[in-house]
């Protein structure tokens, strides 16, 4: 057996496809039996780690410095020669795994993954699906040429952005009408473009045998564990406890903000007034806090963040040449995360780095598990890990020495009721895109569309004032990236927020135990189902009503309990 990979991550960088594909001959020369199984997936995993290592290392090299051109150039080669043979490698042998029909222990859910993914593959399918990724290019194009003319000068729409945090209202109306009036020119050209797509995706439905395009997507997205008429639930439960509370969210940004009604161009402005919050300076007074804020959440928890200080495993400072954004990845061989950030020294920094800080514990915790097929955690569970570590981290922030009292109050009301709106946003978008496919050749016509939508956003959005906006408000679907390009994406991390908003009850009542139990659930990587994650976490996966009341009740009671340390 081939064994002897490159150790050096700069030796690793340099294989090439040819040096690479006799380890893959080699897995797939072997014969399979009950004695060999074990060690065939455990060298599977091996060799995925180490290529998988190519990927995440260059993907790091060249976001850290855009300029450096030669990862950029190995980067490229990646993708063009490694990552496409890579994959049809693999498949071969999740082929020659699912034939053996052998069932290691411990590898059930793996086992289940795989043959789904060989169930939906069809050869037809493959130019269909590139063709549908090369027509939505389109959408990025029409959306990058936007433009509206703002005091002489041309500005994007993201450029217009920062003019919805001015205090002065009247300005911001302005810019607010000027970038959805440029964005409604495009209606026909974005429509156009959709029913286009349309078609696509149900040929591709019926070239795998499934009969609606929802049911394929079901299956693609790995959702064994809970049904479409399950999400469906989840809106209704959300339409009838989260809706009630986001309307008090909004009549308190009225009262905040001293206005009659919250307008489209009123809901991004700080409703404090106050100066902005600097919680830090300098990355080390960054570093010091969070690490103090894991410290309290958990000892461990807080010595993994020195090893990421300790190993350069975080780039959190915004420098000119850096990719925009932020992300956490893998290391694979050594088990080690790495996270990625533009801070500048606002909160949301702070937030975002709690966050990824969650991501992080995430891979320092499935370090045990042997097959890496074994440590694909779903992403309803993934934003568990990362969205419990913010809310199960609020308690600490005032102790982080980056926040007054009244500061700390502040950013935990935003918290909660950032968290509080994000469901019904969540639910127009999910529920608007069942209804499209329940009705695939209705919703082809982007003008149906707009009648649905402006019909689900006014059942959710509650307490938006968008009259005389009306048409404009009819086409904010076309706005949604996903629904374009990342269909069905989204209802996860809604039903991962009412995990994350679970474990925070729980740790109200038993701290200790309800981080024990967290980190517990996360050490089982994928080698457990969905609800079974949940339960290690002492919460449950759920849909329904009661569960959600809990859990915004809590919410609630404590916005009120904050507003009183203002
Ligand atoms: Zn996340």
């Amino acid at each position: 057996m081939l064994r002897n990979f490159p150790s050096a991550a700069a030796d690793l960088l340099k294989w090439t496809w040819p040096e690479i594909e006799p380890y893959y001959e080699d897995l797939q020369e072997r014969s399979l039996n009950e004695d060999n199984i074990h060690e065939w997936l455990k060298d599977w995993s091996n060799l995925s780690r180490h290529v998988l290592e190519i990927q995440c290392r260059l993907e790091v090299l060249t976001t850290v410095d855009t300029t450096d051109t030669e990862s950029e150039e190995a980067y490229r080669k990646f993708f063009d020669e490694i990552f496409p043979n890579m994959q049809a490698s693999e498949n071969k042998l999740k082929q020659k795994m699912l034939t053996s029909e052998l069932k290691p222990k411990g590898f059930e859910v793996s086992l289940r993954n795989m043959r789904a993914e060989a169930d939906l593959f069809r050869e037809d399918n493959l130019s269909l699906l590139s063709n549908e990724q090369k027509t939505l290019l389109e959408y990025d194009k029409i959306m990058g040429a936007q433009t509206v003319q703002w005091e002489g000068e041309e500005r994007t729409i993201s450029q217009m952005y920062p003019l919805q945090l001015e205090k002065d209202r009247a300005k911001r109306e302005k810019a607010y009408r000027l970038v959805i009036a440029r964005e409604f020119a495009d209606f026909e050209a974005l429509g156009e473009l959709w029913s286009k797509v349309m078609p696509m995706r149900k040929q591709i439905a019926a070239n795998a045998g499934i009969a609606d395009y929802r049911s394929y997507m079901w299956q693609q997205k790995l959702r064994f564990d809970y049904t479409p008429e399950d999400a469906l639930s989840f809106h209704r439960a959300i339409e009838e406890v989260v809706v009630p509370a986001t309307a008090r969210v909004r009549e308190r940004r009225c009262k905040r903000l001293g206005i009659d009604s919250v307008r489209p161009w009123d809901t991004e402005v700080d409703p404090f007034g106050s100066e902005p919050i600097r919680p830090f300076k300098t990355m080390d007074e960054l570093n010091a806090g969070i690490k103090s804020i894991f410290d309290r959440v958990d000892f461990e928890l807080g010595r993994r963040y020195q090893i990421m200080i300790d190993e350069g495993l975080l780039d959190l400072e915004n420098r000119k040449g850096k990719a925009p954004g932020g992300y956490c990845t893998i290391f694979p061989v050594s088990h080690r995360p790495f996270i990625f950030m533009n801070s500048v020294g606002t909160h949301a920094d702070v937030q975002t780095l709690l966050h990824e800080g969650g991501h992080s514990f995430h891979i320092f915790e499935t370090a045990d598990i042997e097959l890496f097929h074994n440590t694909n955690t779903p992403m309803e569970f993934n934003e568990v890990a990362s969205m419990a570590m913010e809310f199960l981290a609020s308690r600490y922030l005032l102790d982080s020495g980056m926040y007054t009292e009244a500061e700390a109050a502040r950013v935990q009301i935003e918290f909660l009721e950032t968290n509080l709106i994000f469901w019904p946003y969540m639910a127009v978008m999910d529920a608007f895109q069942h209804w499209i496919y329940e009705n695939h050749e209705k919703a082809t016509d982007p003008v149906m569309c707009n009648e649905q939508w402006s019909r689900m956003f006014d059942r959710y959005m509650v307490g938006l004032d968008w009259s005389g906006l009306e048409q404009y408000k009819a086409t904010r679907w076309q706005r949604v990236l996903h629904i374009y390009k990342v269909p069905f994406y989204m209802v996860e991390y809604g039903l991962a927020q009412l995990g994350a908003a679970q474990v925070w009850a729980n740790s109200l009542s038993d701290y200790d135990a309800a981080v024990k139990a967290y980190r517990r659930a996360l050490s089982l990587g994928s080698t457990v189902t969905l609800p079974e994650l949940f339960q290690a976490a002492n919460a449950k996966f759920a849909f329904d009503a009661p569960t959600l009341k809990r859990s915004v009740d809590l919410m609630e009671q404590t916005i009120e309990e904050l507003e009183n340390k203002l």
